[in-house]
């Protein structure tokens, strides 16, 4: 075992950045009003909120009546599909989704279907990319929304998202992305790529797990998912979460302004570690597409082993790496991604992801592939499978 820990799991979570840590910290305790409340504890709470949402806005390039204030990424996307879909239930029917999605759509979209509702899950290509064709040719009379991922949270592919949205503009048809992944890595601008709505998730860039957002375009109307006060316009009741909601902004915020070199530090990184990779282990091949990926992404299968056991071997070396998305790891089923992408159960069963985060360095890097070089021998080695 080593003593080492190297955390490049950041696709599952990320650390709270200690300045995020101290703008929330009031809000816990000296700060700790209600918004609603009319006194001045609860006028701070109210400024704050208003802060906080301008800041969000002013980042993701909208207006602050157009953020919506939620509990996390999965709540966003619920409330986008199904709001969507009850709402526009006298339109039509229909919904659009791809086939690598976020389980927080998949499995909107799959309770929607035993409700009733008819979905079409759009294959992609060997890279994890959505055809702009295929969903132009998917679209019917039926369709009320189209729900495609802005980065996909597995093999971090990147969709072209703009294009995808004129589309379905162009056969007046609501549009909404998971830029769970996307955002903080991404410089989102939300009417600059055409989307009617957008979630985002806190914990996916140095805020705390459990707060999240949703930007609803003004004019788009959509159903409500809970009920209760005034909160976020009526439309999302319950008190708000101002540690957290304070959280988020902040993050937020130091993300926007260190998004360039915090590009450049990752792709570097990225690129260095998929060349290695590549170069020196036999028998693995780079999931997702070379470019079009975020830029801490790293996907690889080898063939003949387990990524399970790969990852098992790591962790004694201090690394904590993933073989899927966290939510799916739980089972044994291999990953949906990877199989819609076109690899064989064998291959998604041998694959493990590498999610970089912004203290990740070179050494690190270098540090990881000769690791996996060893572990990657070692298991081969066992493996009745491999006698090359
Ligand atoms: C993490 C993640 C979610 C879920 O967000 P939570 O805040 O954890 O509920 C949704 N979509 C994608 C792409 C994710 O990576």
């Amino acid at each position: 075992m080593s003593n080492r820990r190297i955390y490049m799991d950041n696709a599952a979570t990320t650390p709270v950045r200690p300045e995020v840590v101290e703008a929330m910290l009031p809000f816990f305790t000296e700060n700790f009003g209600n918004s609603s409340s009319v006194h001045a504890f609860g006028r701070n709470a109210q400024q704050a909120l208003i802060d906080a949402r301008a800041t969000m806005a002013e980042l993701l390039g909208c207006t602050p009546n157009e953020i919506y204030f939620t509990s996390c990424g999965t709540e966003s996307d619920n409330w986008a599909i199904r709001g969507t879909a009850t709402r526009l239930r006298n339109k039509g029917n229909h919904i659009i989704t791809s086939s690598i999605e976020h389980p927080a759509v998949l499995n909107t979209c799959k309770q929607l279907e035993a409700e009733g509702w008819k979905v079409t899950y759009l294959p992609v290509d060997k890279y994890g990319i959505v055809s702009p064709e295929d969903l132009e040719k998917a679209i019917t009379d039926e369709t009320v929304l189209v729900t495609i991922m802005w980065a996909n949270n597995e093999i971090g592919t990147v969709q072209p998202i703009q294009e995808l949205a004129k589309i379905a503009h162009d056969h007046g048809v609501l549009f909404h992305t998971d830029a769970v992944q996307a955002a903080g890595a991404i410089n989102i601008k939300v009417k600059e790529v055409g989307v009617d709505m957008l979630s985002i998730s806190g914990h996916k860039f140095n805020a705390p797990k459990g707060i999240g957002c949703l930007y609803i375009r003004k004019g788009v109307r959509i159903d409500n998912i809970i009920y209760g006060g005034h909160q976020e316009r009526g439309h999302r009741p319950g008190t708000e979460n101002m540690p957290y909601i304070v959280g988020m902004a902040t993050a937020l915020k130091l993300a926007y302004e260190e998004m360039d070199a915090k590009t450049e530090h990752l792709t570097k990184l990225r690129n260095h570690i998929m060349d290695r990779i590549t170069a020196e282990i036999p028998y693995c091949f780079i999931n997702g597409h070379r470019e079009q990926r975020l830029p801490n992404n790293v996907n690889v299968s080898f063939e003949y082993i387990e990524g399970e056991s790969i990852l098992l071997f790591m962790d004694a070396k201090g690394f904590a790496l993933s073989s899927g998305s966290a939510c799916t790891s739980a089972s044994l089923d291999p990953s949906h991604v990877l199989l819609a992408t076109g690899l064989l159960h064998e291959q998604a069963h041998g694959s493990i992801r590498i999610s970089l985060g912004r203290d990740n360095t070179m050494e690190e890097a270098d540090y990881l592939v000769d690791s996996l070089k060893e572990v990657v021998a070692k298991l081969r080695a066992m493996s009745p499978l491999f006698n090359k």
